[in-house]
């Protein structure tokens, strides 16, 4: 398969650690027993549409944009066949949620860029 470009959107503490390694590292998530990268193919973030609001985390999730490129990323309403109705609803029905834009990646991924957003993104 061919590499593809995607996004992966990070805080400011992500991004010293992204920057740091020069790798993007799986994490877990609170209703998810997977450890994953979530990827994007939006170039600029849609804090609603990528479920990157803030209401659980005390950061701007969406200060950096990590670029990478992967053939092994799995696109998310594909993946998501393998949760219960109800998991998969409470991501599909956030508000503003685009699930159709995810990707998850199982396993660390190279970095090829880390930008910094925040002063262009108007919130
Ligand atoms: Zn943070």
């Amino acid at each position: 398969m061919k590499e593809r470009t995607f996004y992966h959107y990070s805080c400011r503490h992500g991004a010293v650690g992204i920057r740091g390694t020069g790798w993007v590292r799986p994490n877990s998530h609170p209703l998810l027993c997977h450890e994953l990268v979530w990827l994007t193919d939006m170039a600029q973030p849609a804090m609603n549409a990528l479920g990157l609001t803030s209401h659980t985390i005390d950061c701007d999730r969406t200060a950096y944009r990590v670029t990478v490129q992967t053939d092994n990323a799995v696109w998310w309403p594909i993946w998501a066949r393998r949760l219960d109705l109800e998991t998969r609803r409470k991501f599909d029905t956030a508000y503003g949620a685009m699930p159709a834009r995810w990707w998850v990646h199982q396993g660390q991924l190279r970095a090829v860029k880390v930008d910094k957003l925040s002063e262009l993104v108007n919130r």
